[in-house]
């Protein structure tokens, strides 16, 4: 035989060891693309790939949206896919779609990992997966109960043959004030995507004690949904993929904009963020509810971590030094942060809210 067949040869069965050989292939290639670019209007800026991207996307929804158009949708491996919110408080433009969500598609149905912030909004997501695969949606994972990720629930309700996961917090959420007061804004500012609502109830509640988890298996792919605590609303799951190296964070950390903290509680975020680390160390991507999806060594949780722990370090210092609750508030800067998307609206109400947890922590 020529020396270069048998080369050739050589090296065929090398591939083929390395394609083929149980154990020796990683998930399907990591990809981030844009997959539908007809989807997006031309005034339009969003990234043309969304992993470690540093783009915010910025798009503008028109009043009066449709429901059967498709969003935006990248695709983060060859099941999974993202869509990927604005980075900033509800308004005219976003009409609240200020948060992601995403879904995967499998041989026996689709899994879809919270709803957008509208009845209207979850629509759009429906009609988003159905321009990827004929597939039913079975399941339907609602992270939090937060609006952006919440308040979609209605248009998944109305499917058949789904099942809504929730956080067994929802109840508690569904039945409280702060849920009628969030909706009643909702309804003054967009009342038309708003038609429909109902709270995001489930059909199964994740009861496990926190870090433990709840266990799916749907085609080849097994969903392992961890009860994360209350560290950022009634009730905080995270989504591990194994098959893919995936872990949707939900709001344990965010990325590309500053954290939110005025429902939840602090110590469990920072508890929480261990754990991630600890439990994920080398997932392949992390997946925030806020800002685009992250290769190692996620930058957005030590980010985030540190963020909570210098606020936690100044309102501790502040209350154990008898400065007002205003002045406290009003002398916190985080030169680091200023400038960054969110800082403005929310440092103030999180040293506001971590003040109060540092006085319980300190007379209790
Ligand atoms: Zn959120």
């Amino acid at each position: 035989m020529c020396k270069r067949v048998w080369k050739v040869r050589q090296w065929t069965g090398a591939l083929f060891l390395v394609l083929f050989l149980p154990g020796t292939v990683g998930a399907a290639t990591l990809n981030g693309e844009l997959v539908n670019p007809e989807a997006v209007a031309s005034e339009w800026r969003l990234p043309e790939n969304v992993i470690d991207t540093r783009q915010l996307p910025q798009f503008s929804l028109k009043k009066n949206h449709d429901a059967d158009t498709p969003l935006p949708v990248y695709q983060l491996t060859g099941q999974t896919y993202f869509l990927f919110g604005t980075i900033s408080t509800l308004n005219e433009d976003n009409r609240g779609w200020n948060g992601n969500a995403g879904f995967v598609v499998t041989d026996e149905g689709v899994v879809v990992i919270d709803t957008l912030g509208t009845p209207l909004l979850g629509q759009r997501l429906i009609a988003t997966v159905r321009s990827v695969t004929d597939k039913p949606i079975r399941y339907l994972i609602i992270t939090h109960n937060h609006p952006d990720h919440a308040y979609g629930a209605a248009a998944f309700q109305a499917l058949e043959e789904v099942t809504i996961i929730a956080h067994p917090g929802t109840r508690e959420y569904n039945k409280s004030s702060t849920l009628e007061e969030s909706v009643a804004y909702r309804r003054d500012q967009l009342a038309e995507d708003m038609r429909g609502f109902s709270p995001p109830g489930a059909d199964q509640y994740i009861e496990q004690s926190r870090f433990d988890k709840e266990v799916i298996e749907l085609g080849e792919q097994r969903f392992e949904i961890y009860n994360t605590g209350r560290h950022h609303s009634y009730g905080d799951l995270v989504v591990y993929q194994p098959a893919e190296e995936l872990v949707w964070i939900s709001d344990l950390a965010f990325n590309q904009r500053t954290t939110y903290m005025g429902d939840g509680d602090s110590e469990q975020i920072l508890e929480g963020q261990k754990w991630l680390l600890d439990n994920f160390p080398d997932v392949r991507l992390m997946i925030p509810g806020h800002g685009g999806p992250q290769t190692e060594p996620f930058p957005m949780v030590s980010k985030t971590r540190n963020y909570v722990q210098q606020l936690r370090k100044e309102m501790r210092e502040a209350v154990e030094q008898g400065v007002s609750l205003q002045d406290a508030v009003n002398n916190s800067h985080f030169e680091d942060w200023e400038g960054t998307q969110l800082y403005e609206e929310n440092h103030r109400a999180n040293a506001n809210y971590i003040y109060r947890e540092m006085e319980k922590e300190f007379f209790e």
